[in-house]
């Protein structure tokens, strides 16, 4: 599959960073940096996460309520 710059339309972006869920591309014309749009998250997904750092922040606050660290 060819791949394209969202930005500019360039090909063939070089791959530059690779993490456990994605692979991230660097356009060389105009040097955006990219998630390939078949490995963006769904909705659901961001959904989930989101939620997941809302839950974090709650406990958070709780243990800064109390004087202690429950999650670093
Ligand atoms: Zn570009």
């Amino acid at each position: 599959m060819m791949r394209r710059c969202p930005l500019c339309h360039a090909q063939e972006p070089a791959l530059y960073h690779q993490d456990r869920r994605r692979d991230y591309y660097q356009c060389a014309t105009c040097a955006l940096v990219f998630v390939p749009s078949e490995q963006h998250l769904t909705a659901a997904a961001e959904k989930a996460e989101y939620d997941q750092h809302q839950t974090r922040r709650r406990i958070r606050d709780i243990g800064a309520f109390w004087g202690v660290y429950l999650i670093r």
